[in-house]
């Protein structure tokens, strides 16, 4: 791929806003799939190619329909692996949710005659991505490690380019030759998230609202409130239809309908049990880190938190439903904690006093402690290396011992960041 290829990917990518999912389990979710030689061959219909976002084939009598199309990046490999398979035309695109990683690769697979179906959501939840393009930009470089592609200046709030040919509300259904699709409302992702059910193969493509680790109810990239309660009704909405083909747009297909139901079932009760734990804790007047600190999941709903995790998920349910006040009379004005550091740090002594600790912080295994304190001893001269290097030390111990992709994107980015500095 040529460098302008790359980099227009990028762009789009960003525009999209959207860097979002990743095969659990994969460093770099910008290369997931990428030494797949051959499509996996679900059933006699039915065909996938992976990649930062899975794209799906649904073989017709009367054509070929598309159920996802990764981002940009991909899209042309998964293209070429699907059609060696079957060349039919491409009748319909499916998008489960207007995410990059899931509609960035329309226009490869878009003929002049191919419907685009997306739940109508889909126009305000593309318009958000663009309108704050640049915000997202900034956010997904710095996550995946690529360079900020250049966003342009803000066109306005409603400027963005709909991909979509059918907008429809609760349920779509649509045949093609002898295959019957329905298309149904599921939010929790996103608020224009769908499933798309296809009754002759009992095959439920579920999107990204079941995937192999604890939903990301917040993203740090930043996101508005994706709802446990929407999460759960979409969940339950699938269940309902007893799949025995579970195709979710990360990781691999899920067969049977004991295992999906147990699966299914499991997730959705995690979420709940969160939900619950956190609307328990709120009307007790529980703040948010202690809610962090508390609520953990028993062991039978334990689902990983490789992408998405519960700490991130209860502040994200907590400020979804409350916002941001956090009832301190200082949080009310635009004085931020950080206006103080420096009177701190005169009084303990100094920048050194306080790296000092940082660093023992960091030898006790305290990094996120050593991270506050960093701060605090930085406010007073951001090129002080000894608060620099105990930075360093504490973003590298927690980079060490996470199991998050996410996590890891932004200790690498500051780790990056800290790196730079000390060798400026
Ligand atoms: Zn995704």
């Amino acid at each position: 791929m040529t460098r302008m290829l790359v980099a227009a990917a990028l762009i789009a990518l960003a525009s999209a806003g959207a860097v979002a999912q990743v095969q659990i389990g994969v460093d770099n979710p910008l290369r997931t799939g990428e030494n797949q030689q051959a499509a996996v061959r679900v059933n006699d219909a039915i065909f996938l190619a992976y990649g930062f976002g899975n794209t799906f084939l649904v073989t017709t009598s009367a054509g070929n329909v598309v159920i996802d199309t990764s981002s940009v990046v991909r899209a042309g490999r998964a293209k070429e692996l699907l059609q060696r398979e079957n060349a039919g035309p491409i009748k319909y695109i499916v998008l489960t949710h207007a995410h990059g990683d899931h509609a960035g690769g329309v226009p490869v697979w878009k003929g002049v005659d191919t419907q685009v179906i997306a739940q109508k959501e889909h126009y305000e939840f593309v318009n958000y991505q663009q309108r704050l393009a640049g915000f997202f930009a900034e956010r997904n470089a710095a996550q995946f490690n690529f360079q900020r592609p250049p966003t342009g200046p803000w066109a306005g709030n409603y400027d963005a380019k709909i991909a979509a040919t059918v907008q429809f509300d609760d349920r779509y259904e649509f045949t093609l030759g002898d295959t019957k699709f329905e298309v149904m409302s599921t939010p929790g992702e996103t608020p224009d998230h769908l499933t798309v059910w296809v009754p002759k193969y009992r095959a439920a493509f579920v999107g990204d609202n079941y995937y192999e680790s604890f939903p990301n109810m917040y993203t740090l990239r930043g996101t508005k409130p994706r709802w446990a309660l929407d999460y759960i009704a979409s969940l339950d909405k699938v269940l309902a239809l007893k799949p025995e083909l579970l195709l979710p747009s990360h990781g691999e297909p899920v067969r049977g309908n004991a295992e999906i139901t147990r699966r299914l079932t499991q997730y959705r009760d995690a979420i709940a049990y969160v939900h619950d734990g956190v609307v328990r804790g709120m009307n007790e007047g529980k703040d948010v880190f202690a809610l962090m600190q508390e609520i953990k999941l028993p062991p039978e709903l334990v689902v990983g938190e490789g992408y998405g995790n519960l700490i991130w998920s209860i502040r994200g349910i907590y400020e979804g439903y409350a916002g941001w006040f956090d009832l301190r009379p200082a949080t009310m004005y635009d004085v931020p904690p950080s206006a103080v550091f420096a009177d701190l740090a005169k009084l303990s002594g100094g920048a050194g006093a306080i790296a000092k600790l940082a660093a023992e912080h960091v030898e006790a295994g305290r990094y996120v402690e050593a991270l506050h304190l960093t701060e605090v001893a930085l406010a007073t001269d951001p090129q002080f290396r000894p608060a620099l290097d105990a930075r360093l030390q504490a973003l590298e111990g927690l980079r060490a011992k996470s199991k998050n992709g996410n996590e890891r994107g932004w200790l690498d980015y500051h780790i990056r960041l800290v790196r730079k500095k000390l060798s400026g």
